[in-house]
């Protein structure tokens, strides 16, 4: 009898043994339609000896109901799911639920009609219909698409297609992308780039896995280097996969890869509409699907020849998934280009200190790009002592800072000014009764938004108009902000230096590719003096006129318990420092601190990366930190706070006594209340050799915690919110 074990899409349920009817064929990885119960739920036949299954005898099992018209997940694919699912302590078909991630195409191919001349002649001519006649020359399409290319009517157009002067012609819905060539035009690489170029082309052509960390400094033209290597994938007929950490950085990317390949990639996220997910899906898993440009949910898409990875600005913690299966999307690309046997290249100027000492140890090669490309040299950077400088009342840019902007504004440079925080005033309070504005939902206070009046939390998306009076004493028109946000720099700058022209910058603003694009425009024509930004204008962008970066508060990273804090703000004052001159003029960066002989700051204005790398692996070491060792958290939550505090308690009270394992906690997390639930966290510091995932598995899988208790596992952990 043909029996099959199948990964059922249910986290609930384990593997689940089915019977293959005569005369279907069902081999591992084909996606199938399995009984359950009442109901019928999708499943992926899997291998029998890589799942414990049950041992339902072979005249209980139920018949498959029916195979997907889609290709089978291939092996490397499956095994990256198990590989995903283990690592990240995750179901599998929590995973395997990010592979099969499009309704629509899993239904297969759909067709619909357009419309084509037949040869044919209308009754009665009319102008229009001749003009129509003589526009529409070979082209098939839709009849809306039909009028816009003959610029008359879609009447006109159908009155032609009752004299059987257009013809109907059934088309496969998700219509085949324009072909991206290698060879569309090429760029002359300087010699370090060339040196570059001919190492990953050569491991492209090689077909084994091979992990680069493409460490090169801001504008030395690292997106050209690898464009190389995705050509040779290409011509191989093998499909490329880069990884994008933001969706606002895709417009400049999508561009530039466009005017190299001669067409635009295919691009992959979140906010695809459902028919653009299945055209997508569908042309990956055919394999028409040359270059697949996305966030990392593309990483378990079922390519189906897959040449390269890329994994670009690969220090982004945007790469670290923080809900659902908790995976980091550059350590997952390095998994899949093991199972794919391909090479993958991490591209970054600041380095996670991970990666570095992956290369250190030889088990990443290194490929350096020392220098800006076309003799640019990097910014200058200079420290202003806040406690020295201080800016007036009211204020939050020092005199020389202002004064900076303003030489620019003269010349007709550009300035960015930088700080990680939306809105105008982190905090907003009564000034009569000193009430401060708190989410309901969450332990964090709501952020002014003065462009869109409306006081916002960060972290669950609740928003309310900004009161009259204060909801505690009633006293009218009482709010003071607490603190700069980039909204309120905006007001200082137009405040002391009227004539100059701001942006402000930030995921409020630029929250569509196409806005996104807007500002790049905008920036590159000139039409913006002073762009205020967020995190998002650190990285990706290169505007040739900029000249200064302003660092608002260069210590404020290092405030809160984030492990990574230190590196996180080396990283970030970096990258947003390497926006300064990238063009012919030269740069200037400010950094505004109180601070200005700490460590990251010192390295930064002196330039001395390898300083701080070195400082900071040392302290991670002596802390058992990662790489060094191990790290994991446990998050657990409910509605209520008691059920919680309970849960998290009786977790405490059976952690296992293991030799090099820590366990800290239970203690309630530092952001108590999240979206309407109490949290409490431990944490779990252990060995490098320690089978951290093991442990944890066994520790909880023993515990019965009702429903209404949530308990996440997150390994190697970013954030400690
Ligand atoms: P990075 O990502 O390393 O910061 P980019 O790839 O954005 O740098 O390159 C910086 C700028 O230099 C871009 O405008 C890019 O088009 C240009 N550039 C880089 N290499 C070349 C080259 N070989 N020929 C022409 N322009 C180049
Ligand atoms: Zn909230």
């Amino acid at each position: 009898m043909n029996r099959v074990r199948c990964l059922v899409l249910n986290a609930a349920l384990g593997p689940l043994d089915y019977k293959v009817p005569d005369g279907m064929v069902a081999g591992p990885g084909s996606v199938v339609e399995c009984p359950l119960g009442p109901r019928t739920v999708m499943g992926v036949v899997w291998e029998k000896e890589r799942l414990p299954g049950t041992d339902v005898p072979a005249a209980k099992l139920r018949n498959l109901q029916g195979i997907l018209p889609v290709p089978p997940l291939s092996a490397p694919l499956r095994r990256l799911i198990e590989w995903t699912a283990d690592y990240y302590c995750a179901s599998l078909a929590s995973v395997a639920r990010m592979t099969l991630s499009s309704g629509g195409a899993l239904k297969g191919p759909a067709t619909s009609i357009e419309y084509r001349l037949s040869g044919g002649m209308p009754e009665r001519m009319t102008p229009q219909r001749e003009a129509a006649m003589e526009a529409l020359g070979g082209e098939q399409a839709t009849i809306r698409e039909l009028a816009g290319i003959a610029g008359v009517s879609e009447g006109v157009l159908r009155g032609l297609v009752n004299q059987g002067v257009l013809e109907p012609i059934e088309v496969d819905i998700d219509r085949p992308y324009r072909r991206a060539e290698p060879g569309f035009t090429t760029v002359e690489l300087s010699p370090d780039q060339r040196e570059a170029s001919d190492i990953f082309t050569a491991a492209v052509e090689a077909r084994k896995f091979a992990p680069f960390l493409l460490d090169g400094v801001t504008g030395s033209g690292k997106t050209e280097t690898y464009f190389e290597p995705i050509a040779a994938a290409l011509k191989n007929n093998q499909q490329v996969l880069v990884l994008l950490p933001e969706i606002a950085l895709t417009e400049a990317f999508l561009s530039r890869f466009e005017a190299r390949f001669g067409a635009a990639p295919i691009l992959w996220h979140s906010s695809l509409k459902s028919t653009e997910r299945r055209r997508a899906w569908r042309a990956i898993a055919s394999g028409d699907a040359q270059v697949v440009v996305g966030a990392r949910s593309s990483l378990f898409l079922p390519y189906a020849n897959l040449g390269l990875i890329v994994v670009d600005e690969a220090h982004e913690i945007s790469f670290k998934q923080d809900e659902g299966v908790r995976y980091n999307a550059r350590d997952v690309a390095v998994m899949r280009a093991h199972f794919e046997e391909i090479p993958v290249i991490l591209a970054s100027a600041t380095p996670a200190l991970e990666s570095l000492h992956m290369a250190d140890t030889g088990t990443y090669t290194r490929v350096e790009l020392p220098s800006r490309f076309g003799g640019a040299t990097l910014p200058s950077i200079n420290t202003i002592d806040l406690t020295e400088e201080k800016p007036g009342s009211g204020q939050w840019l020092a005199q020389r800072l202002v004064d900076g902007i303003e030489e620019r504004l003269a010349r007709k440079e550009q300035s960015l000014l930088f700080l990680n925080r939306r809105g105008y005033a982190p905090l907003t309070l009564c000034r009569n009764c000193g009430f401060r504005f708190q989410c309901p939902n969450c332990s964090a206070w709501l952020v002014e938004h003065r462009f869109s009046e409306r006081l916002a939390c960060h972290h669950c998306g609740h928003e309310t108009p900004p009161p009259a009076t204060c909801p505690e004493c009633g006293e009218p028109d009482c709010l003071v902000a607490c603190g700069p946000g980039v909204e309120r720099i905006a007001d200082e700058v137009a405040e002391r230096i009227p004539d100059a022209r701001c942006f402000v910058a930030t995921s409020d603003t630029l929250n569509t590719p196409g806005r996104a694009a807007e500002f790049v425009a905008m920036t590159e024509a000139g039409a913006i003096d002073v762009i205020i930004g967020t995190q998002l204008v650190t990285k990706g962008f290169h505007f040739p006129n900029l000249t200064l970066v302003g660092v608002v508060d260069a210590d404020l990273g290092l405030e809160g318990g984030d492990l990574r804090a230190a590196e996180r703000t080396y990283q970030q004052i970096a990258q947003v420092a390497g926006r300064a001159g990238r063009g012919s003029k030269p740069g200037e960066v400010l950094l505004q601190t109180r601070h200005p002989t700490a460590s990251v700051i010192a390295a930064l204005s002196e330039g001395d990366r390898d300083a701080f790398y070195e400082a900071e692996t040392d302290a991670r070491r002596m802390a058992g930190a990662p790489p060094f060792g191990r790290w994991a958290a446990i998050i657990v939550s409910s509605e209520d706070e008691a059920e919680a505090k309970e849960a998290a308690n009786r977790i405490g009270g059976t952690r296992p006594n293991h030799d090099g394992v820590d366990i800290y906690g239970p203690a309630p997390a530092p952001l108590s209340l999240l979206r309407g639930r109490y949290r409490y966290r431990l944490l779990i510091n252990s060995k490098r050799t320690v089978n951290l995932q093991d442990i944890i598995r066994r520790w909880l899988g023993g515990l019965d915690l009702p429903n209404s208790v949530r308990v996440s596992v997150d390994i190697d952990p970013y954030s400690f919110v």
